[in-house]
């Protein structure tokens, strides 16, 4: 980027308020890069636009497969309920059955997680022991970790500042 296209030299938002903020090093979260960088902004998670990018991509393809096995899953329970809920409409024609959100619960479909870190396409099957695990591994989780502490910490600082 040429120093012209820098918007902090745009003369309108040079002096007063606007000064190039840089924070102290910190390492990129997205998975396999490492990188240390300055940040510009206190909520800078990624070294590059090049990772920026590969974050925006790996979300995408997260959400197309949370779409997936939710879509998976709700034939599956529908198929389940499929014959107790036709005996309950032809027994009466009766309000709607409150739902239960956890239907589909009581018979435990494994599905193989996807690791939660920017970048990471790792699956891991969750154990009975920790059914709400997120992360393929430690450092996955150390890493995103960090980065929501560091970002708690500055919301806060930021809502008690002058
Ligand atoms: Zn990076
Ligand atoms: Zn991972």
């Amino acid at each position: 980027m040429g120093p012209s296209e820098d918007p902090s030299t745009n003369p309108q938002n040079q002096g007063t308020k606007r000064r190039t903020w840089r924070g102290r090093s910190r390492v990129c979260l997205l998975k396999g890069c490492g990188r240390k960088f300055r940040p510009d902004r206190p909520w800078a998670r990624y070294c590059s636009e090049h990772c920026r990018e590969q974050a925006r991509i790996w979300r995408q393809w997260k959400a197309r497969r949370q779409y997936r096995q939710s879509e998976h899953g709700r034939q599956k329970r529908q198929a389940q309920s499929h014959r107790y809920r036709v005996r309950q409409k032809l027994r009466k024609k009766q309000k709607r059955a409150p739902r239960s959100r956890r239907e589909g619960h009581r018979k435990r479909i494994y599905f193989r997680c996807s690791c939660d870190r920017p970048g990471c396409y790792d699956e891991f099957q969750r154990s009975r022991r920790s059914p709400l695990q997120r992360f393929c591994s430690h450092a996955c989780r150390r890493a995103v970790e960090r980065v929501l502490e560091r970002e708690r910490h500055w919301r806060e600082r930021r809502s008690a500042g002058p």
